[in-house]
């Protein structure tokens, strides 16, 4: 199958709601990442999009649809999910309801809830407003890999197995959504995004954030939110997380980086920066400029050829706790606690 790349005009819009009226699958831009999309209706496109992505078939997807009333077709709304979309949407929130029966059971993996977000990306917006029906999309990656953030890493990804991607520039978020718990009276974050526990609690009065945040899940144990269990977001360097204070980190980077031309180092800018012998690669002045960037530096690094990241790990505040997330599970929880480390290095 040949890939066509298209501008996301009048004509790029007419001929993605066109394949996806007719059962096929579209790559389209959002403000978090790139998606790739079906008719959500349509249990055979739907199925394409595991086939086509090599996603487990227990990771449920998120249906997209214009804003609440669209929502209100998917799934059993509750007022939780009326504050939080009318704070949020359209913007970078996945709310999580009840689904309805008329959403076939493949798009929730077999769960009877149901993932939905109204996004705020124009073309986006056009596309599913084009369709007229909601459109089941995940992230348009292979499974496993960096989330695409501009079309050409999706055309890495897919190229082949998809007929069309819109090319609507680089996202501007960067990092997946946020997704809530909606189906009772307190939020409850599975995955953290952009839009932070503390945003959340300021219009629903109080959030509750999944440990599974932050932790690596048992052989068996139940994971609120699927896509959890699964390994995600990894390059193809061995990825390292080192926590820490500055100056620990920096003794643990000199002993295990220094001089190596394969080996990255990623900092928030002026924590690291004028380390001498390191290939340092700026993460940006605060989590959310990592945010925007974490995807993309890690496909950079799989071009270069680059072997091993360390990471100096962010402070789990704020959209922190995103950026944190994505890298815990991207270093498969290889985390280094720098203070130790030296201790044990000491001589
Ligand atoms: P992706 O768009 O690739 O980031 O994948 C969507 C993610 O949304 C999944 O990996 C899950 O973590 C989450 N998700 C989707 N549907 C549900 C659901 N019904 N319950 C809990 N989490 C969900
Ligand atoms: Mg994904």
């Amino acid at each position: 199958m040949q890939t066509e790349l298209m501008r996301p005009d009048e004509l790029g819009i007419f001929m993605a709601a066109d394949l996806l009226r007719s059962g096929g699958l579209v790559a389209f831009p959002t403000e978090t990442v790139y998606g790739l999309g079906a008719k959500v209706y349509n249990e055979a496109a739907v199925a394409a999009i595991f086939e086509a992505k090599g996603r487990p078939a227990d990771n449920p997807l998120i249906a997209h649809v214009l804003g609440i009333t669209g929502a209100q077709e998917c799934g059993e709304w509750t007022p939780l999910a009326q504050i939080l979309a009318s704070a949020f949407w359209p913007g970078p929130l996945t709310l999580i309801i009840r689904r309805k029966p008329i959403i076939p059971r493949i798009v929730s993996a077999g769960l009877d809830t149901i993932a939905l977000r109204a996004p705020s990306h124009p073309v986006a917006r056009a596309l599913i407003a084009a369709c007229g029906f909601p459109i089941a999309a995940p992230s348009a990656n292979r499974s496993g890999r960096p989330s695409p953030t501009t079309a050409a890493h999706v055309m890495d990804d897919l190229a082949g197995r998809i007929p069309l991607i819109l090319d609507g520039g680089p996202s501007e978020v960067g990092l997946e959504s946020t997704v809530v718990d909606a189906t009772g009276m307190c939020p409850l974050v599975l995955r953290p995004g952009s839009i932070t526990p503390q945003m959340l609690a300021t219009v629903a009065g109080e959030c509750q954030v999944a440990d599974s945040v932050m932790r690596q899940l048992q052989e068996g144990e139940y994971a609120p939110s699927p896509g959890m269990r699964h390994k995600h977001y990894a390059p193809m360097a061995r990825l390292t997380l080192v926590e820490g204070e500055d100056e620990a980190v920096k003794r643990v980077l000199l002993t295990l980086a220094k001089g190596r031309a394969d080996t990255w180092v990623l900092a928030l800018d002026g924590e690291l920066r004028h380390t001498e012998g390191l290939r340092f690669k700026s993460l940006g002045r605060d989590a959310g400029e990592a945010a925007h960037r974490l995807f993309y530096l890690l496909r950079q690094a799989d071009e270069e050829g680059v072997q091993r990241i360390f990471v100096k790990a962010l402070s789990p505040e704020g959209v922190g706790l995103a950026v944190m997330n994505r890298l815990a599970r991207a270093s498969g929880f290889d985390i280094i606690q720098a203070a130790e480390f030296n201790n044990q290095h000491h001589h």
